[in-house]
């Protein structure tokens, strides 16, 4: 019994506590639905009760049915358990009846003085949900570019399961953002909602195990167990392509999760429709709720996330060298973060300072950075091209939709790629002033927002900028 336990612990603890945490316990004896455990220790015993209890009780119950009970064996000091008065140990406070509760699952300590006592404290199932602190809203700058899915987000965590966002479909290219964003969504869960229970798979990891199970004859625990999670966050969706079984695993765990109210987070590094090789079914269910993709930040924004990286880091650096890296990093966030931390090591390990000059000699080492400086011109000109408009009428006073559009984008990707002031951008389109630039850019923004098909266009032409700045 308690090595199919294990087993099924394995996959659920990381490794690291799995060895710390199981491994060390024995099997004392099983009488009826009784499973007695020795732990080393009373601190190890607290431990397990803390974090582990209901996972314990959870796999325990599927091995011996709804009337399972668990009971420790602690071990006082080296192996002894005849210890003297191992009792003392637990606070007179902790020695209360357990009284029935939804788990029915009481914890009894077999304590070596002989005088059983039962501990309340059945809480909602531990697990360790895998959240890497680091990712928090907090640090997760806003603008343009991540605006709908960080909103989505921050609802999504703060009413999980009771929003319209379920689905949360997070979706991107490399770099943007995407597992930041969903754990940031974990961790805040966590935070406003200590007793939900969070996991954050990716859904290679999810495949794995699923394939562990598959091997095992196990499907069933599997299923069963992520059927007992609150939020469950699937990182990098685009792998189940490969993956049919545990598609049909993860469609029955979605379907479990969402009729309960449970919600799901999911992302992607491209827009689920274009999720070649995943089943008709799961998709028409990620369209429930929202899809919010993630696009390459503007130039402003890239300034800020730089420096707020550098805040959080305790760094300093001049503003013009953030600047020139902003500029010439216009691929993806985590390429931002990697030419700053050349940048760092370069200049401690040459012992020089930070300025333009040396952050030009990264940079050129630097895979991705743009060469060119792309101008008004070259962005005008692939605009007509994408549009099929001629460059004349796109400086025309015409009212016409498609010119009027093609202009408000043209500037809208003058002002995210180049280093043109907003009047400079302004004189390119006839003459026109920085507060008709000022709003073509609002227009395109909220276009974007609520047009998928303008949507669609901005980011191909946004593409086809940053390829020509390479
Ligand atoms: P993805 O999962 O989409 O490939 P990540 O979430 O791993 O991207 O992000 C890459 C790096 O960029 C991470 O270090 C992340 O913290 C950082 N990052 C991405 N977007 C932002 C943002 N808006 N603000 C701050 N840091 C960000
Ligand atoms: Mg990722």
């Amino acid at each position: 019994v308690w090595s199919s336990c294990l087993k099924i612990i394995k996959d659920i603890v990381e490794w690291q506590h799995f060895k710390t945490w199981f491994e060390p316990i024995n099997p004392v004896e099983l009488k009826g639905n009784v499973l007695m455990i020795q732990v080393p220790s009373q601190f190890f015993y607290e431990y397990l009760e803390e974090h582990y209890v209901n996972l314990l009780a959870k796999t325990l119950k599927r091995e011996l049915g709804k009337e399972a009970r668990l009971e420790y064996r602690i071990m006082v000091d080296s192996g002894n358990t005849n210890g003297r008065n191992g009792s003392m140990d637990v606070p007179a406070s902790n020695m209360k009846t357990y009284n029935n509760n939804e788990m029915n699952f009481p914890l009894v300590i077999d304590n070596p003085v002989k005088n059983p006592f039962v501990i309340p404290g059945l809480k909602k199932m531990q697990i360790d949900p895998q959240l890497n602190h680091m990712y928090t809203f907090d640090s997760f700058v806003e603008g343009d570019s991540n605006r709908v899915a960080r909103r989505a987000g921050k609802t999504v965590a703060e009413k999980p399961g009771a929003n319209s966002f379920n689905p949360l479909v997070i979706y991107g290219g490399v770099g943007l953002g995407k597992t930041h964003l969903a754990q940031s969504i974990g961790n805040e869960v966590k935070r406003l909602h200590p007793g939900k229970v969070v996991l954050y798979v990716s859904s290679e990891k999810f495949i794995n195990q699923f394939q562990d199970h598959s091997r095992n004859n196990a499907i069933n625990d599997f299923i069963h167990f992520y059927q007992l999670i609150d939020v469950l966050i699937i990182d990098d969706v685009q792998f189940f392509s490969r993956a049919e079984k545990s598609q049909d695993a993860f469609f029955a765990i979605f379907n479990h999760l969402h009729q309960s109210g449970k919600q799901l987070v999911l992302t992607s590094d491209k827009p689920p429709k274009d999720l070649d090789g995943m089943q008709e079914r799961l998709l028409s269910r990620f369209r429930w709720g929202l899809s919010a993709d993630l696009q390459i930040p503007d130039y402003e924004m890239r300034i800020e996330i730089l420096e707020k990286k550098m805040k959080n880091d305790g760094l300093d650096m001049p503003k013009e060298v953030v600047k020139y890296v902003a500029y010439n990093i216009n691929t993806n966030v985590r390429e931002l973060e990697g030419a700053l931390i050349s940048l760092l090591a370069q200049s401690s390990l040459n012992k020089k300072d930070i300025d333009v000059e040396l952050a030009k000699k990264v940079l050129r080492n630097f895979v991705k950075t743009s060469s060119k400086e792309i101008t008004i011109d070259a962005i005008q000109k692939m605009v007509c091209e994408y549009f099929d408009v001629s460059y004349d009428k796109l400086l025309q006073k015409t009212r016409k939709r498609e010119i009027v559009q093609a202009r408000q984008i043209t500037m809208y990707l003058a002002k995210a790629f180049t280093k043109n002031s907003l009047k400079t951008i302004g004189e390119h389109f006839g003459g026109r002033d920085h507060t008709t630039v000022i709003h073509s850019c609002q227009t395109v923004k909220d276009l974007m927002d609520t047009d998928s098909i303008f949507r669609e266009n901005v980011m191909e032409l946004t593409q086809k900028v940053q390829l020509a700045a390479m």
